[in-house]
């Protein structure tokens, strides 16, 4: 028995090295990897430029407290902030420490306009973590069971709804909180009108729009962050899992009105932004760029959804396919999480959310030949699984 906390439903295999999308169990079993960790192996496995990278930092200097100035993280911040158009950057380890920070920035910044107790807008089938802000802030039940009292504060309406947020009446709101694309809700895409309303009513109300990109930004739909796509520009903007392509950095962006709401004593964390992970972040970046991979994402992702589409034509039981670039879900008409382990017996990581949701989110570096491979078996399972 292991001595770990029983905190997950563990599949029965673990993986020793990878290369690119292909990840090796103990027994040398080779595995095409669709999920890349859930959104974090950006760049596959054993990318050599990431390798190289952070071996060199390692060699150099892996910590420095941030009581001191960090290059790295100037230098992350500066890519950042050019990428995104956003002014600041906070940068932590992982994404319900990115929400949290958003969180906190929101709350002071009613404060600051002398809101006493103000509240966020949050959607249902939100996921934003599993702190206990973020959990009272995720719209599903499951995450917070067995945890109230939640924290108060925030205010639940509908997904993609605009009406739902233009008739809020309480006084005490200061931002919305919201995933341009829901991931673990079951790849839910928001409108683009939606987003643009949004951002007029925030404009009109003095409120912040907060956009967690933690799962759909950093490439993943073929722009760096998923709300360019309708040409909206948050005040408040979280990334994580993508961010380092495996080594654990999350980000808070602000701009405008969030931005200078923060002072030094506000906020902190002792390994946030730490060379390591900052050089990661950085080269991450690096490579996206130079490889070419946002027009990479749009278009595997594109064909990836025509290919199933023709691959499971006529196939009683399909809902939808649907997503943008390498966020991809195949909801079908009942739930379907023993797909998992079918896909695993075939060599194949895939995951299912919202119980009917097949959820794909490789590697940016996923190739013609993988994504073949993918529609191939995947294909197969889930027509199996229907008959
Ligand atoms: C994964 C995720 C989080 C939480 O990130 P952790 O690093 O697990 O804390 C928050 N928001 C979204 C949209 C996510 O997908």
């Amino acid at each position: 028995m292991s001595h770990l906390m029983n905190t997950y439903a563990r599949l029965p295999v673990a993986f020793t090295h990878g290369q690119g999308a292909k990840v090796f169990d103990e027994s040398g079993r080779s595995y095409l990897d669709a999920l890349a960790g859930i959104a974090v192996s950006t760049l596959g496995h054993a990318h050599p430029r990431l390798v190289k990278a952070i071996a060199d930092q390692a060699g150099r200097i892996l910590h420095a407290s941030n009581i001191y100035r960090i290059r790295e993280q100037e230098q992350l911040g500066d890519r950042l902030a050019a990428l995104s158009g956003m002014d600041e950057v906070f940068l932590c380890n992982s994404g319900c420490e990115a929400n949290e920070a958003a969180i906190k920035l929101a709350r002071m910044f009613g404060h600051q306009k002398g809101i006493d107790s103000p509240a966020i807008v949050v959607m249902e089938k939100a996921f934003h973590g599993r702190t206990l802000a973020t959990l009272s802030a995720t719209g599903n039940r499951k995450v917070q069971a067995g945890f109230e009292p939640l924290v108060g504060g925030f205010v639940r309406v509908p997904f993609d709804d605009l009406a739902a947020v233009e008739n809020i009446a309480a006084n005490n709101v200061v931002a919305v909180l919201l995933e341009p694309i829901q991931g673990e809700g079951g790849i839910n895409v928001a409108h683009p009108e939606y987003l643009q309303g949004l951002r007029r009513i925030c404009d009109e109300r003095g409120w912040l729009l907060m956009f967690d990109e933690i799962q759909c930004g950093l490439g993943r739909t073929g722009y760096w962050f998923a709300c360019q796509h309708a040409g909206v520009k948050p005040d408040v903007m979280t990334l994580a899992k993508g961010l380092g392509s495996g080594v654990p950095i999350g980000a808070c962006l602000a701009t405008g009105p969030a931005a200078g709401v923060f002072k030094p004593g506000n906020h902190g964390s002792t390994f946030g932004g730490n060379p390591l992970a900052c050089t990661a972040a950085l080269t991450t970046l690096a490579v996206i760029e130079e490889e070419g991979l946002l027009h990479r994402a749009a278009a595997l992702g594109e064909k990836l959804r025509a290919d199933f589409a023709g691959a499971l034509a006529g196939q009683a039981g399909i809902v939808s396919i649907r997503g943008d670039g390498l966020m991809i879900g195949i909801e079908l008409d009942r739930p379907c999480g023993e797909l998992v382990t079918r896909a695993l017996e075939r060599g194949l990581l895939i995951n299912v959310t919202a119980e009917r949701v097949v959820r794909l989110l490789p590697a940016l570096v996923f190739t013609d030949k993988d994504a073949q491979e993918l529609v191939s078996i995947l294909s197969t399972l889930i027509s199996e699984f229907l008959a």
